[in-house]
C-alpha cells in the first residue's frame, strides 16, 4: 500500500509522519508529474484551502485528482481538505472537488475564536483528541454521507464511500485511530 500526500501548502509532513508510525510508505505530490506514481490513497491536508484551491488548478492537478477522487480513489481530508471535498460551502462561492455531499461553513468553528483542543467519541473508533484550528464545521451531509462525529451540536467528521473528512487536525495529536481507519479504508 502507497498512499499520497497532497503537499502544495499547509500541515502535509504531519500526515507523512502519521502513516510512518503505522508503516505506511508515502510519497507527496507536489506536481503534475508526480501523478505518475502508484498510490492507493491520497491525503488533503489542512491549510488554506483557497490556497490550495488555486494552486492544484495552476499546476493542473485539479481535473486529474478530481476525476480520480470521484472514481473512488480513497481520501481523507482534514480541514482545509474537507473544504476541498465539500460540496457546497455556505459563506464561499467557491467550490473544489466538491466530491462529497456535505455542506460546510468556513472558519466558522473553534467556538467561534482561532483554536481550541477536545476530545469526543468519532463512530467507530472511540473517544480521540481533536485539536481545531480556524476550523470549518459540517453545517449538514447529504446524499450517503454519514456524520461520525459532532462536537458542541456541530458535525466534526463525516464519510461518503471511500472519503473520510475532519474538521479538526488529527495528524497534531499521538492518537492513530482516525489515520488507522483510513487506512482501513484502503
Ligand atoms: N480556515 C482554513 C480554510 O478555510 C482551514 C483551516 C485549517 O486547515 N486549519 O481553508
Amino acid at each position: 500500500m502507497q498512499v499520497a500526500v497532497l503537499a502544495l501548502q499547509g500541515a502535509f509532513i504531519e500526515h507523512e509522519r502519521m502513516l510512518e508510525k503505522l508503516g505506511v510508505p508515502s510519497f507527496e505530490i507536489r506536481q503534475r508529474s508526480d501523478l505518475e506514481r502508484p498510490f492507493d490513497g491520497l491525503i488533503l491536508p489542512g491549510g488554506e484551502s483557497t490556497v490550495q484551491g488555486k494552486l492544484l488548478r495552476e499546476l493542473e492537478l485539479f481535473d486529474p485528482l478530481r476525476e480520480r477522487i470521484a472514481g473512488g480513489l480513497p481520501v481523507f481530508g482534514t480541514c482545509a481538505g474537507l473544504l476541498l471535498l465539500a460540496g457546497r460551502i455556505e459563506n464561499d462561492p467557491r467550490t473544489h472537488f466538491a466530491t462529497m455531499d456535505i455542506v460546510a461553513t468556513r472558519n466558522a468553528y473553534g467556538r467561534q475564536l482561532g483554536s481550541f483542543h477536545t476530545v469526543a467519541d468519532c463512530k467507530g473508533m472511540g473517544r480521540i483528541p481533536m485539536t481545531f484550528i480556524r476550523a470549518p464545521y459540517i453545517a449538514s451531509v447529504g446524499g450517503d454521507a454519514e456524520a461520525l462525529a459532532a462536537v458542541d451540536d456541530r458535525i466534526v467528521a463525516a464519510r461518503q464511500g471511500k472519503q473520510l473528512v475532519t474538521a479538526f487536525h488529527p495528524e497534531l495529536n499521538d492518537d492513530l485511530s482516525v489515520h488507522r481507519a483510513f487506512l482501513q479504508m484502503i
